[in-house]
C-alpha cells in the first residue's frame, strides 16, 4: 500500500483509544477534570460497568458559554500555555486530549455554568459533531454525561471485562481520588447502589474508613516527613494487617494518582523482614515534589511518572515508613486453627505480642526438622534450618559492622565459573564481597579462584554458595539492601539443613542462640522461625474449655 496521511476521523479514533482505555479511563479524566476546577462536591454515577452510562458532576468552577465548545477541540485546553509550562505541571490535566477523546468514542451531553454567566450552556454532541446547543439554567459547576461508550469501537467493545469488572476500575478510581482528595466529598453511584461516600472533611483517615473499613481504617498509621526536596505524608498499616496482594498500595505524586515500581519497592521494602513472603502492607502515600522534580508527561493516561532523583525519594519514603513501624512489635505468628475463622478481617490479631522468646525447654526433634520445645506459654514448635538462619544472620552482621568477620582460608581453592552478569556483579561489588570474607582471586576468563570465606560457612557446595550469592546482587537495585542480601546468602548457606537429626546440646544450644537474636520469630527472609500453641489453644482444641 501507498503511504498517505490519515483521515482527521481515523486519526481521531486512535488517539482517543488511548486516552480511553476502559470506561474508568473516562470516569477518571472527568474527575480530574472536576478537581482541577476546584470543585469540591464530586458525583459519579454509572451503569452497565459504565458503557451504557456515566455521569459526572461537579461544584467546580464551570465553563464559560464562550469557551465550551472550544474545551472538545483536541489540544484545547486552560491549563498550560507554553511549553515551560510543561516543566511545571500543577494540574492533573494539561494535554487537552480528555473531552475530544471521549467524543470520540461516545455520546456526549455537557451542562456546565461560569460564575460569570447568567445562564448555563447545554451541549449534546454525537460523532464529535455537536448536535444541539441551547442555554440551560443550573448553579455553578459543570455537570458531564457520556453514553454508549466504544459503540462505533466494537473491538474494544469485545475486549471489555465484565459489568461487574467495570463497575469494581470504577470504584477503585474512584476510591483512589478519593484518598487523593480527603477534603472533597465523592459519591458514586453503581447501577442505583451508593457505593462511596466520603465526608469531605479534609481526613484522610476517614476516607480511610470508607474505603477500607473502619477496623482498618483505626489501626493505620500516621508517616509523616521532610527533607530538602520532598514530602511525605500518609496512612500505613502495621505489619499485623497485611494483606496477600499489592492491591492497597496507594500513591499519589502531588496529589495525582500514580502507578509506579519505585514507590512501590520503597513502601514494600520498609516492611522487609517484617512480613512473611507474599504478604503486602496497606499502604496511602502522598509524595510532594517540587514539579520540576518530576515528569508527568510520560504517557496520555498521566498515570506513570518519571522521577529525577529516585534515589533521594526511595531513601526518605524507607526512613519515614520504617520510623513509623519501629513502634510497633512484630506479628503474632497464626497458627491454622487461628486463621480458619472467619471472616478474614476479624482474625487479625488485636492483641501484640513481645519481639523476645520465653525460656523455652526442649522436648525432643519432630521429622529432623522442627524442634519441640515447652515454655510458660504453652508449645513451640521451631523450624531448625529458619532459626538458625536468623541467629547466623544476626551474627554475620554485627561481625561486619565491628569489622570482625572470622575469615576461614581454604586449604584448597575452589574454582569457580561465572556468568557475565554475575562477573559483572563481582566486579561492580566485589568490596562488598571482601568486606564479608570472601576472597576470590581471577583465574582465567570468568573464571576464579576461592581461597577464603566467612567462617561460618566453611562446609557444602561453596562455589554454588557463591554463585547464588552473585544473582541475589544482580537483582538487587537498592545499595542498602546488598549487604543484607550478602548476610542472607552467608546464613543460608551456613544454617543447619532441613532433615539433619540434632542431638539434645545441639537443641538447646540452637534455642539459647535464638532466644539473643533481635528477631527471633522471623527468618531473615521474613517467614516464621516458628508457631505457637498457647496452653489455651491446646485446652480449647481437646475440648478442655467452655
Ligand atoms: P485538559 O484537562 O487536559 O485541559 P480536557 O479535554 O480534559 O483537557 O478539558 C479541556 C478544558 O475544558 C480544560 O482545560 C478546562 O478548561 C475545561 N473543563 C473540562 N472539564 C471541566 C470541568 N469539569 N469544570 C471546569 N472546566 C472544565
Ligand atoms: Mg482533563
Amino acid at each position: 500500500m501507498p503511504i498517505k496521511i490519515l483521515a482527521r476521523e481515523v486519526i481521531s479514533k486512535i488517539a482517543a483509544g488511548e486516552v480511553v482505555e476502559r470506561p474508568a479511563s473516562v470516569a477518571k479524566e472527568l474527575v480530574e477534570n472536576a478537581l482541577d476546577a476546584s470543585a469540591t462536591q464530586i458525583s459519579v454515577e454509572a451503569q452497565g460497568g459504565g458503557v451504557s452510562l456515566i455521569r459526572v458532576t461537579d461544584n467546580g468552577s464551570g465553563i464559560t458559554a464562550n469557551d465550551v465548545e472550544l474545551a472538545f477541540h483536541r489540544y484545547a485546553t486552560s491549563k498550560i500555555d507554553a511549553l515551560t509550562d510543561l516543566e511545571k505541571i500543577s494540574t492533573l490535566g494539561f494535554r487537552g486530549e480528555a473531552l475530544p477523546s471521549i467524543a470520540a468514542a461516545a455520546e456526549v451531553e455537557v451542562l456546565t455554568k461560569a460564575d460569570s454567566d447568567i445562564s448555563g450552556t447545554y451541549l449534546y454532541i454525537k460523532n464529535g459533531n455537536i448536535v444541539k446547543r441551547e442555554k440551560r439554567s443550573r448553579p455553578q459547576g459543570t455537570t458531564v454525561t457520556v453514553h454508549n461508550l466504544f459503540r462505533n469501537f466494537p473491538v474494544r467493545l469485545k475486549f471489555l471485562k465484565s459489568a461487574t469488572t467495570e463497575n469494581g476500575h470504577i470504584a477503585n478510581l474512584l476510591s483512589q481520588y478519593a484518598l487523593a482528595f480527603p477534603e472533597v466529598k465523592f459519591n458514586l453511584v453503581l447501577d442505583g447502589r451508593l457505593i462511596l461516600k466520603t465526608p469531605g472533611n479534609g481526613s484522610l483517615r476517614d476516607v480511610a474508613a470508607e474505603v477500607y473499613g473502619l477496623e482498618i481504617a483505626k489501626q493505620m498509621l500516621e508517616i509523616g516527613g521532610t527533607d530538602q526536596i520532598i514530602s511525605l505524608t500518609g496512612l500505613v498499616s502495621p505489619p499485623s494487617l497485611a494483606r496477600s496482594s499489592r492491591g492497597y498500595l496507594s500513591f499519589f505524586v502531588n496529589r495525582r494518582w500514580v502507578r509506579s515500581g519505585l514507590l512501590a519497592r520503597a513502601a514494600e521494602d520498609a516492611y522487609h523482614g517484617l512480613l512473611m513472603t507474599g504478604r503486602h502492607p496497606i499502604v496511602i502515600l502522598n509524595v510532594y515534589l517540587p514539579t520540576q522534580e518530576i515528569d508527568v508527561n510520560v504517557h496520555p493516561t498521566k498515570t506513570d511518572v518519571k522521577f529525577r532523583n529516585s534515589q533521594t525519594i526511595y531513601a526518605a519514603i524507607q526512613k519515614s515508613i520504617g520510623k513509623a513501624l519501629v513502634k510497633v512489635p512484630p506479628p503474632k505468628i497464626k497458627t491454622d486453627t487461628q486463621a480458619f475463622t472467619p471472616p478474614p478481617s476479624l482474625w487479625e490479631p488485636k492483641d501484640t505480642v513481645k519481639t523476645s522468646l520465653p525460656i523455652l525447654r526442649v522436648v525432643g526433634q519432630l521429622a529432623s526438622n522442627y524442634v519441640m520445645a515447652e515454655g510458660p506459654e504453652g508449645l513451640y514448635l521451631i523450624d531448625q534450618h529458619a532459626a538458625h538462619e536468623r541467629v547466623l544472620f544476626e551474627k554475620i552482621l554485627a561481625q561486619r559492622s565491628q569489622q570482625k568477620i572470622e575469615i576461614q582460608g581454604l586449604l584448597e581453592p575452589v574454582n569457580i565459573e561465572l556468568s557475565p552478569k554475575q562477573e559483572e556483579a563481582l566486579k561492580t561489588k566485589g568490596v562488598l564481597l571482601s568486606e564479608f570474607g570472601f576472597n576470590l582471586e581471577p583465574f582465567g576468563a570468568r573464571s576464579y579462584l576461592l581461597r577464603a570465606v566467612p567462617a561460618m560457612m566453611k562446609e557444602g557446595n561453596l562455589a554454588e554458595a557463591v554463585r547464588t550469592l552473585l544473582d541475589s546482587l544482580v537483582a538487587e537495585e537498592e545499595p542498602s539492601k546488598r549487604e543484607e542480601n550478602i548476610a542472607q546468602s552467608v546464613a543460608c548457606h551456613s544454617a543447619i539443613k532441613a532433615g539433619k537429626s540434632l542431638t539434645a546440646e545441639e537443641m538447646r544450644e540452637l534455642i539459647k542462640q535464638l532466644e539473643q537474636t533481635n528477631q527471633p520469630r522471623t527468618c531473615p527472609h521474613g517467614r516464621p522461625t516458628m508457631i505457637h500453641l498457647s496452653s489455651r489453644q491446646l485446652e480449647r482444641e481437646f475440648g478442655r474449655t467452655g
